[in-house]
């Protein structure tokens, strides 16, 4: 077995082990393994093993590899998770299944204009911004309302739930806070719009909280796929 294959099956094994602790099923939590930065070979090993759900952050690096793995016969459903700029939103309409990380108006308007008529309406979560960071990206928990009301009458979207990064800290019990607080907000907005079934919480190191407060999608990269080189678009 390859070390990508052992590490998604103690990723997986970690998710159930959280989720029967939590007393939820499994399956009631999807994983997305996050590529960014690693080569075509990482994301066919993932593959091999199984692994249909991929995650990146760069757009440019993010289109030339949807398309090595399409024109390698991969049937992989991608989701965009990084900082979206206005000028990239075209190829991300174009080559994405899921744009997880929509934190303004602007940007969900322009990829609802880009979406190619030939595929189904682009997934949508909205970002939010839980850490009280002023440099992480998200909308506050007072603008989610009008912005999820605006992204649901845009025909070319869906709109499918809350996307979060926790704040960089050791405290546990802050992360906890914030996630159960997302929870909290996703619950109530999902009782204006129901096609919200997404709460995208959780990466390598608070995955377990992150499924003991809720979440349904963990985007996790280095445990699966090792430690990345620091970089930035
Ligand atoms: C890089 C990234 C991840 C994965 O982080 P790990 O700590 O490597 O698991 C998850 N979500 C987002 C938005 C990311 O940019």
């Amino acid at each position: 077995m390859s070390d990508i294959a052992h590490h998604l099956q103690q990723v997986q094994a970690q998710i159930a082990t959280a989720a029967g602790k939590a007393g939820r099923a499994p399956d009631e939590i999807q994983l997305l393994a996050v590529s960014k930065t690693k080569p075509l070979s990482a994301i066919q090993e993932a593959y091999a093993a199984g692994q249909r759900r991929f995650g990146e952050s760069y757009a440019q690096e993010a289109v030339l590899k949807v398309q090595a793995a399409q024109a390698a016969g991969l049937e992989i459903e991608w989701h965009f998770i990084g900082p979206l700029q206005s000028n990239k939103t075209r190829p991300v309409a174009a080559h994405f299944d899921w744009v997880d990380s929509v934190d303004r108006l602007k940007i969900a308007e322009r990829l609802n204009e880009q979406r190619p008529d030939s595929l189904p309406p682009l997934n949508v979560c909205i970002q939010v911004n839980i850490s009280g960071e002023s440099q992480k990206s998200g909308t506050t928990d007072a603008a989610v309302f009008d912005l999820a009301r605006a992204i649901s009458a845009l025909p070319r979207l869906r709109l499918r739930g809350l996307m979060a990064i926790a704040e960089n800290t050791d405290d546990e019990g802050a992360i906890q806070r914030s996630f159960s607080q997302l929870h909290d907000l996703f619950v109530h907005l999902h009782e204006s719009f129901p096609s919200m079934d997404t709460l995208s919480m959780g990466m390598t190191q608070d995955l377990e909280i992150a499924v003991a407060s809720g979440s349904t999608q963990v985007r996790i990269g280095t445990a699966i796929f090792g430690a990345r080189e620091y970089r930035q678009e």
